[in-house]
C-alpha cells in the first residue's frame, strides 16, 4: 500500500531542519505498524507525509503503486481522497452537534446524497460500538467515548488507510485499551493501520513496530 523510497523532508531554515532522513518505509495492505520516538524525532512529519498533508524535499513516496511525491496540493487532496483517514490527540469535535452530527459531516462533500450518508454514518457508529450515544453530545462522553467518534468520523468514507498520531496520548490506561481494542477490530477487518505513540503498551498492540530517532529509522521489531 505504501513506500517510502529515500525519503528526506527538510525545513527551510533558519535554522534549517532534517526532519526526516533517507527513511526507507513498506507497509502492505492490512498490517498494523506503530511508530514510537522521542518528541522531535520526526514522527509527526512522517505521518503528514504518508497522509499527503505534506511531501518529501527528496524521495519517493507510492501509495497503491501511484507516485504521489510529486503532486501539488490538489492533486494530493484527491488521491487522499477516500483513501485515508485520520485520528489525532484532540478529538477535535465539534461541541454543539450530536455524535451522529460530527461523523454526518465528515461526509458532506462526498456528494453521496443524505440519506446514504446517514447509513453510512451509523454503520460508522455502530462499527466503534457507540450506538447509543448517536444523539448525545460530545461534551457528555468520556474520553475513551469522544475518541471513539473521532474513529468513526475517519472510517466513515470506508479508507484503506487509518493514520493515527498519538490517539491514546488523552486518555489513561483503561480507556487508551478500549480504542486499542478498537483498532485492533478495524485492522481484522482489513483496515491498514499506522500508530504514532508515546506509550509502549499501545505499540505492542501493533503487528511491526519501528523506532524514530533524529530523523531516522533506528530499529525495527
Ligand atoms: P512529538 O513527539 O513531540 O510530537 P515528533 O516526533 O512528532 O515529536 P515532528 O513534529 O515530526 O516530531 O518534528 C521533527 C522536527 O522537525 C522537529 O525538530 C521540529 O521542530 C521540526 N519541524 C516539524 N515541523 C516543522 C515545520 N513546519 N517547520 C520547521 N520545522 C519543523
Ligand atoms: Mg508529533
Amino acid at each position: 500500500v505504501v513506500d517510502l523510497i529515500d525519503v528526506t523532508r527538510s525545513f527551510t531554515g533558519p535554522p534549517e531542519v532534517q526532519a526526516l532522513k533517507s527513511i526507507n518505509l513498506r507497509v502492505e495492505k492490512q498490517d498494523y505498524l506503530s511508530i514510537v520516538g522521542p518528541s522531535g524525532s520526526g514522527k509527526s512529519t512522517m505521518l503528514n507525509i504518508l497522509g499527503l498533508l505534506d511531501r518529501p524535499s527528496v524521495g519517493e513516496y507510492y501509495l497503491d503503486g501511484a507516485l504521489t511525491s510529486l503532486a501539488g496540493e490538489a492533486e494530493r487532496a484527491a488521491l487522499r481522497g477516500g483513501k485515508i483517514g485520520f485520528v489525532f490527540q484532540a478529538f477535535h469535535l465539534m461541541p454543539h452537534r450530536s455524535v451522529l452530527d460530527n461523523v454526518l459531516l465528515a461526509t458532506v462533500y462526498s456528494g453521496v446524497p443524505r440519506a446514504d450518508r446517514e447509513r453510512r454514518a451509523r454503520a460508522a457508529l455502530h462499527r466503534v460500538h457507540l450506538e447509543h450515544r448517536i444523539d448525545f453530545l460530545p461534551g457528555t462522553l468520556s474520553g475513551g467515548e469522544r475518541q471513539r467518534v473521532a474513529v468513526a468520523r475517519a472510517v466513515v468514507a470506508s479508507p484503506q488507510l487509518l493514520l493515527a498520531d498519538e490517539p491514546t496520548g488523552n486518555l489513561d490506561a483503561t480507556t487508551s485499551g478500549e480504542v486499542m481494542d478498537l483498532f485492533e477490530e478495524l485492522n481484522a477487518d482489513g483496515l491498514t493501520l499506522i500508530v504514532i505513540t508515546h506509550d509502549q503498551a499501545v505499540a505492542d498492540r501493533a503487528g511491526r513496530t519501528i523506532s524514530i530517532s533524529d530523523g531516522r529509522v533506528s530499529e525495527t521489531t
